[in-house]
């Protein structure tokens, strides 16, 4: 079978198993068994896959078909353009928050240089790291920046310092377990604390794609019965060990905008920003306290 067959059969064969974009898929199953780049593939579709790179393509369509996540099979995800390890451990890192990513990193550049020849060096908290996504795009983007990263699972704490390790950032980055503030060290402050908190009401679980509901870790999706429980303790916790003229940033889900900002307005920060993500859903909010 050449190329452009098994793109053809693969991706119908996925189309009726309800996989989004499948041809996509079939393209970025078989560009990694040929490890060849995607667009390799549109100069070689009349090329005979041998026995091996066949069985191989058919095994990973098999999976892909029964709605096993792409970055499952294939083990990684790109971020920010940072190639990172996944697994069942972690949640899959989402293009959205590599939103979140880069308002974090333009904020913390500009605090570095203001407070550059300061004792301290900036520092962020990224709560509830999971892949160590955004630990570790701050740590590369903002060279001076010293990151704790908290996560409750340990499972995922060392898929995130692998993850910090391949990029050279491990130095800089300090993993803890634990539950949100209760695991920061004691004494640390920090001039940003980035969030993308577990958002989906309990009961809307069920209803979410397979790849989803059934790979990424349950309890990094479940936000409790409507989906806001992180972002109260947020509100509450993060002003005990955020530096003067410091921010909270935070992704949500859709629909959550105007709970989000009340439960942080009401907790007595200023909200400076309620940002839409690509798609133009509100996604993000940005946050400072008056102190
Ligand atoms: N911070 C990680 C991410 O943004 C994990 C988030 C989570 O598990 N809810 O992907």
């Amino acid at each position: 079978m050449t190329v452009l067959e098994v793109i053809q059969r693969s991706a119908e064969f996925l189309g009726k198993r309800g996989v989004e974009s499948p041809r996509l898929q079939v393209e970025l199953l078989l560009a990694h068994v040929l490890k060849l780049p995607r667009m390799g593939l549109y100069l070689n579709f009349e090329r005979v896959l041998t026995p091996v790179e066949l069985d191989e393509v058919r095994e990973l369509v098999r999976r892909r078909g029964q709605r096993e996540p792409l970055q499952h099979i294939v083990g990684s995800t790109s971020f920010c353009g940072l190639e990172l390890a996944v697994n069942k451990s972690v949640l899959v890192p989402r293009p959205e928050t590599e939103q979140l990513a880069e308002l974090g990193w333009e904020f913390l550049n500009a605090r570095a240089s203001a407070v550059a020849g300061a004792r301290e060096p900036v520092a962020a908290l990224d709560f509830g790291t999971g892949s160590g996504c955004l630990a570790i795009t701050l740590a590369v983007k903002v060279p001076a920046a010293q990151i704790v990263a908290v996560d409750i699972s340990e499972n995922a704490l060392a898929v995130a310092r692998e993850n910090a390790a391949r990029h050279q950032v491990g130095d800089r980055i300090r993993f803890v377990s634990g539950d949100g503030f209760a695991a920061v060290p004691a004494g640390m402050s920090f001039d940003l604390i980035v969030a993308n908190p577990p958002y989906i009401p309990a009961a809307e679980i069920e209803t979410l794609e397979p790849e989803v509901r059934d790979y990424d870790p349950r309890p990094a999706l479940n936000g409790g019965a409507q989906g806001l429980d992180f972002y109260e303790r947020l509100a509450r916790e993060a002003g005990a060990v955020l530096r003067l003229g410091g921010r909270i940033m935070v992704e949500f889900g859709d629909g959550q905008a105007e709970a989000v900002r009340g439960m942080f307005e009401r907790q007595n920060w200023v909200v400076e920003q309620v940002k839409p993500d690509y798609s133009g859903r509100l996604r993000f909010l940005a946050a400072r306290l008056v102190k």
